[in-house]
C-alpha cells in the first residue's frame, strides 16, 4: 500500500543548521515550524521517532579551538548548544500539539531529563517523541555518532539523516552539472569511492551494527514521510 510506512522505529539526525534556515545564526521559527511538521506526518503514521539534534547553528567545538580554546572545552560549549535546539524542538512540538520529551547526555537535570535508554525505549513505546539531546556527551565526538549509536541503542531500524542535500552525489552537484545521485549505496562501495556520507566514527558505527542510513533533504517538502514509505528518496545506504 502506497504511503504506509516501512519502519517502525527510526533515529532521525538533525543538524542545527536546519533548525537556522536560510539565517546566519540560531534558530528560524518558520524553519522549526517546517520541521515540526514533517515530524508530524510520520508520527501520525505510528512511526516511533527518536530524534539526534546538532548544535552548529549555534556552537561548533571546532570552531572554538580555531580562535585558540581548548578544544573538550570547546566540545562541551557545542553540546550544550545541543540541548538548546532540543529544548527548543521539543517546544514546539508541543505547542503543535506532540508529545515528546528530551533526554540529555549530560545532567543539566533542572532543564532536562538525563539520557535513561530504559526510559527512553518506554516513551517511544508510548506514541512519544524523544529528543536526544547534548551528542554522546564526550567531547572529540559529534552528534552524527550520537546518532548512530542512540540509533544502535533503540533498537531503531534505520538512521536518516537530514540534510540540506537531498542525498549523496557522485560529485558536488553546486560544482558539476554532471553529478548523479546515488539512489542505492552500500556501506563498502561508499567506502572505496571515498564519499563522505557521515564523519567515519558514525559511519562505522552503524556498518558494524548494519543500521542503515538514508541521507535525505530535510528542506523538501514531505521528504521524511517519503523515505519512511520506503521510496526513492535521497540516498539508501545499505549493508
Ligand atoms: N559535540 C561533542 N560531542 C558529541 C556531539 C557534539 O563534543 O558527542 C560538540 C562538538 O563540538 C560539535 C558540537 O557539539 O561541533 C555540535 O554538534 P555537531 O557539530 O555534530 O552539530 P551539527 O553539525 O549536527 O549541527
Amino acid at each position: 500500500e502506497a504511503g504506509k510506512p516501512v519502519y517502525k522505529r527510526i533515529l532521525l539526525k538533525l543538524s542545527g543548521e536546519a533548525l537556522m534556515g536560510d539565517d546566519a545564526y540560531g534558530i528560524n521559527g518558520a524553519m522549526l515550524a517546517g520541521i515540526v511538521a514533517e515530524i508530524r506526518s510520520v508520527a501520525e503514521l505510528g512511526v516511533e521517532i527518536g530524534v539526534v539534534i546538532g548544535g552548529g547553528n549555534i556552537f561548533r567545538g571546532m570552531a572554538g579551538a580555531s580562535t585558540g580554546m581548548d578544544r573538550a572545552t570547546a566540545d562541551y560549549m557545542g553540546m550544550l548548544a545541543t540541548v538548546m535546539n532540543g529544548m527548543a524542538l521539543s517546544d514546539a512540538l508541543r505547542q503543535a500539539g506532540i508529545n515528546s520529551r528530551v533526554q540529555s547526555a549530560l545532567s543539566i537535570e533542572q532543564v532536562v531529563e538525563p539520557y535513561i535508554r530504559g526510559k527512553a525505549i518506554r516513551y517511544l513505546e508510548e506514541g512519544r517523541i524523544v529528543v536526544f539531546a547534548g551528542g554522546t556527551g564526550n567531547p572529540f565526538f559529534t552528534t552524527d555518532t550520537a546518532a548512530a549509536l542512540r540509533g544502535s541503542e533503540i533498537g531503531a531500524e534505520i538512521v536518516l539523516k537530514a540534510t540540506k542535500v537531498d542525498g549523496i552525489y557522485t560529485a558536488d552537484p553546486k560544482l558539476d552539472p554532471q553529478a548523479t545521485r546515488y539512489t542505492r549505496i552500500s556501506f563498502d562501495e561508499a567506502i572505496s569511492r571515498n564519499l563522505r556520507i557521515m564523519d567515519a566514527t558514525a559511519f562505522a558505527l552503524c556498518r558494524d551494527q548494519r543500521l542503515p542510513i538514508n541521507v535525505f533533504s530535510i528542506f523538501k517538502p514531505g521528504a521524511l514521510k517519503r523515505v519512511v514509505a520506503g521510496e526513492d528518496e535521497g540516498t539508501f545506504v545499505h549493508v
